[in-house]
């Protein structure tokens, strides 16, 4: 009996040891972490560069106050972490997570409108169905009613759009004014919620948990930017899931080279090592905060030098590996396979993506994009039979919305071509036995 409490029914089984792509437990069954647990673990398990580093941080000195000391490995994350930044934005304030990542822009946002006397500005702009986070801060701008229902009368209304859900809409994405039709629908509530009152417009370049790997369609991300600047809203992009290199660049709004004010990073920064996060802001409005009596926020575990010794690890390999190449070609080769899958299975209804941040969903009738009966819990179902077979993948139903269940394939960026047809092949394996069991229950 155990005294943890998570939103399992079930107990799961007790983590032995995980090494690469692959992880066993105390019984000895091994599983291929096909979504690198919630989509962190970009460089794999156990890398012997990252626990070498990790060791060697830990001889030295496991905590150091952010007040009292500066340190090696924190300064040297923030550098290399400026580096990889679009151009503008040198400044890096870490954090243990993704909501804090979140957080940590809204309120950075908000400090630097007070120096620019708007203070009026205090209505973040999100989408729906997003996911920015569970700390009541980042949940108020959250688009998933599952998850921030309960908590409604605690957060302040926040406005949100629609996601671009070409597919759903009947769209096509490939086409520049569906792009434009959904990016214009940031204007129309920037008009309606009156200019003057918008502080900032959050987005996940490539959606996450909540949409399944939502691609934005042509032209969107650049339209989106052209607002903000219009209106003088911040743009924040949350990178928690897209940055790291998962999705074949090292952001994922890399692939429309459009620039935020703000930036939001943690899982694969950290790759699971240590928690770790970091926000990352356009230098002047730092400074604009600095000389205007200091950023008010903090976290104590923030820029900790063995978690940032990991991130220090963990950037190298991924550079000197060439892992976000890596996440671009097996991505593609992943989505190849998906897409043979989608031929062969008529459930699967939509198959979507970039680089190693691939998705695919259930349906009842891909022309009519009707979901399956929610009845089925097919989000949980598949996955469950997809873990006996030794496979973890990540699913979700958005309730409440016209979406249906999608599974993400997100496995780490170190995966090969032999490792992506065992994937395949339990995924193969995993969606027949599930249609096998599925006349029974909808009878
Ligand atoms: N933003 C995005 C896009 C996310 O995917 C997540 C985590 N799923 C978060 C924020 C919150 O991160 P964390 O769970 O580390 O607090």
């Amino acid at each position: 009996m155990s005294n943890l409490f998570y939103q399992t029914k079930s107990p799961r089984p007790v983590l032995d040891r995980a090494s690469g792509i692959y992880m066993w437990d105390t019984a000895g069954k091994r599983y291929i972490d096909g979504s690198s647990g919630a989509m962190v673990s970009n460089l794999g398990h156990s890398d012997p560069a990252v626990l070498d580093a990790m060791r060697a941080q830990m001889d030295k000195a496991t905590f150091g106050y952010r007040l009292h000391f500066q340190t090696e490995s924190s300064d040297d994350l923030a550098r290399m972490t400026a580096d990889l930044a679009p151009a503008g934005l040198n400044k890096v304030f870490f954090v243990s997570g993704g909501s804090e990542a979140v957080e940590s822009t809204l309120k950075l946002a908000r400090q630097y409108v007070l120096t620019q006397g708007q203070p009026q500005r205090f209505k973040v702009i999100s989408r729906y169905p997003s996911y920015h986070g569970c700390t009541l801060g980042a949940l108020a701008i959250t688009g998933y009613a599952p998850m921030t229902a309960p908590f409604d009368p605690m957060m302040q209304r926040m406005p949100k759009i629609p996601a671009p859900r070409a597919y759903l809409d009947g769209l096509n994405p490939d086409d520049r004014a569906t792009g434009l039709h959904y990016a214009n629908m940031l204007e129309t509530a920037i008009l309606q919620e009156g200019p003057d009152t918008v502080l900032a417009f959050i987005v996940e370049p490539i959606g996450g948990a909540s949409t399944g790997a939502l691609v934005p369609p042509v032209g969107y991300m650049q339209r989106i930017r052209e607002i903000c600047t219009q209106y003088g809203v911040l743009l924040i992009h949350d990178e928690v899931m897209t940055g790291g290199g998962r999705t074949g660049r090292f952001f994922g709004a890399d692939h429309w080279g459009t620039t935020p004010d703000l930036i939001a990073l943690s899982k694969g920064f950290g790759s699971g090592y240590a928690p770790l996060g970091a926000m990352i802001a356009r230098d002047d409005i730092v400074d604009a905060v600095m000389d205007g009596g200091g950023f008010i926020h903090g976290f104590t575990y923030a820029g900790n030098p063995l978690a940032c010794a990991a991130g220090v690890a963990v950037l190298g390999q991924i550079a000197a590996r060439d892992l976000v190449g890596n996440a671009e070609r097996m991505g593609a080769a992943l989505y190849s396979r998906l897409m043979g899958l989608m031929q062969r299975y008529a459930l699967i209804g939509d198959v979507r993506g970039k680089g190693l941040l691939c998705a695919f969903e259930l349906m009842a009738d891909r022309a009519t994009k009707a979901p399956l009966n929610p009845a089925l819990h097919a989000h949980a179902r598949l996955v469950d039979i997809a873990y006996d077979n030794g496979l973890i993948i990540y699913s979700r139903r958005t309730r409440g919305g016209t979406s249906g269940d999608h599974f993400l394939v997100c496995p780490p960026l170190i995966t090969t071509q032999v490792q992506l047809d065992e994937i395949t092949d339990l995924l193969d394996k995993s969606l027949a036995q599930y249609m096998a069991e599925l006349p029974a229950q909808v009878a």
